[in-house]
């Protein structure tokens, strides 16, 4: 069993409009953008990334906005919804918060004895915010919600999945260990890890798969230290017979991704360098920031990518 891995990294999902996207994480949910940068791997496009002041592992979540892209159809092999933390007794808060903007399916609930408020996402994403006691982590407090009832990075994700026990055995590999299960769910949890500490896994063995367009998340990363940490992870995972990439520089972090038997993309992602490391951490997320391999197309990503105001 692995011990590297601290809990989430950051959730990456599709978006079919940057501004409603930056409006509906920073406006709306008091998220920080720490990062306005292109997608590595297709730079016409945004990757923006929302998390705390810093953009702390395990509080960042980010885009890929392709602008009119149809919304995607939920169903089995992915991430179904993205939980945040916030603290005990704010929920009634977020509830009129959500409401008064006119954020579409909220629904207050409980699971696993924790409050639960349900919501989408403008692409019909699947998120919560869950009264979680004792998260220390700071929210982010220079946005419009008030920082004792700001969001403090994740709680976790639930996956929907034909199949829950392989990924739940790939979980316990990677040193997660089963909490509780009632009925369909599986709850897995990381001892010692950095607040986004939860992994629920649904079987759905009779549900079609999902098909990952806008609100579709596209990978979940995960956090280990740095890149030693990173390198024998990978080596485990090669070892136990997963297709792992190669070590890919991100910039503000490098990268390894598998698909796991459920269908999901993991990515394991390390917590060096950081999101300051091209920037003032004063003004993060302010300028378009772009790596080495795409400076020569700044001119024209300049005059291509939608506008983006703050
Ligand atoms: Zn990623």
């Amino acid at each position: 069993m692995l011990t590297q891995i601290k809990g989430l990294h950051h959730v990456t999902s599709m978006a079919a409009d940057a501004q409603e996207n930056n409006d509906f994480f920073t406006k709306l949910l008091g998220m920080r953008r720490v990062k306005k940068t292109v997608n590595f791997d297709a730079p016409d496009v945004y990757h923006l990334y929302y998390g705390d002041e810093s953009g702390t592992p395990g509080s960042v979540m980010t885009y890929f906005p392709f602008p009119h892209i149809a919304k995607g159809r939920r169903g089995t092999g992915e991430v179904s919804e993205t939980a945040f933390s916030v603290p005990v007794g704010t929920l009634h808060y977020w509830r009129e918060r959500l409401s008064l903007a006119g954020v579409e399916g909220v629904k207050a609930d409980e699971q696993f004895g924790e409050a639960r408020l349900r919501f989408h996402g403008p692409d019909g994403d699947g998120f919560a915010l869950v009264e979680v006691a004792g998260d220390t982590r700071a929210p982010f407090d220079g946005g419009p919600v008030p920082a004792g009832k700001g969001i403090r990075g994740f709680h976790g994700v639930t996956m929907r999945l034909r199949d829950a026990d392989a990924t739940a055995q790939l979980l316990a590999f990677m040193g997660y260990r089963e909490i509780v299960r009632e009925g369909a769910l599986i709850r897995m949890g990381l001892e010692n890890g950095n607040g986004a500490d939860v992994i629920d896994l649904e079987a759905l063995p009779n549900e079609g798969r999902a098909r990952e367009s806008a609100g579709s998340v596209h990978h979940v990363a995960f956090a280990v230290e740095n890149r030693e940490a990173q390198a024998e992870v990978r080596r485990a995972l090669l070892d136990a017979g997963a297709h792992v990439t190669p070590v890919i520089d991100r910039n503000y972090f490098w990268a390894i991704y598998f698909r796991t038997p459920g269908g999901v993309l993991f990515e394991i992602a390390t917590n060096e360098p950081g999101f300051d490391r091209d920037e003032d951490p004063a003004h993060l997320g302010e300028a378009l920031k772009l790596p080495d391999q795409h400076a020569h197309l700044r001119a024209r990503l300049e005059g291509t990518l939608p506008a983006l105001a703050d």
